[in-house]
């Protein structure tokens, strides 16, 4: 799924669950779980080669500046202090394609990635239709912005 739905979704468990040993099993869960449904996101078209990995790039640097834009409004924004909760779910909820980044924009991956991102793989169903694979994601940020 897009950074934004791994990230918004992070902050929102990691906030709403408050300890960490709640929230950093059901952050990872969650990206896996997501990852199951049929989704577009930058990566979509990478493997088949119709996108080019510097576009791909450039696309995640972008998601990312948006990410970090909604979770300054939705959670850190009327809070006192850092909300760190919400900034380390976020974080957790991108480790798995952090892990994945080497192999997906450098075709570089260290051996002991290797399970861990075939395990990712495992969960890992998107679709070039972008209507299909970004409508579901858009009704989740309207929920957690909502419950937020
Ligand atoms: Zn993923």
């Amino acid at each position: 799924m897009l950074s934004i739905s791994h990230t918004l979704t992070g902050a929102f468990l990691a906030t709403t669950l408050q300890h960490p040993v709640l929230y950093v099993p059901a952050v990872f869960a969650s990206h896996y779980f997501q990852d199951w449904f049929p989704h577009w996101d930058v990566g979509t078209g990478l493997s088949s080669g119709k996108r080019k990995r510097h576009h791909a790039i450039i696309m995640e640097f972008v998601e990312l500046g948006i990410s970090f834009v909604l979770l300054l409004f939705i959670f850190q924004l009327g809070y006192p202090g850092i909300h760190w909760a919400a900034w380390i779910g976020a974080f957790l909820g991108l480790v798995p394609d952090f892990l994945e980044a080497p192999r997906n924009f450098l075709k570089w991956e260290p051996a002991f990635l290797k399970p861990i991102n075939e395990f990712h793989g495992y969960f890992h169903h998107s679709t070039p239709k972008i209507l299909v694979g970004l409508t579901p994601q858009v009704i989740l940020w309207v929920v957690i912005w909502w419950l937020s």
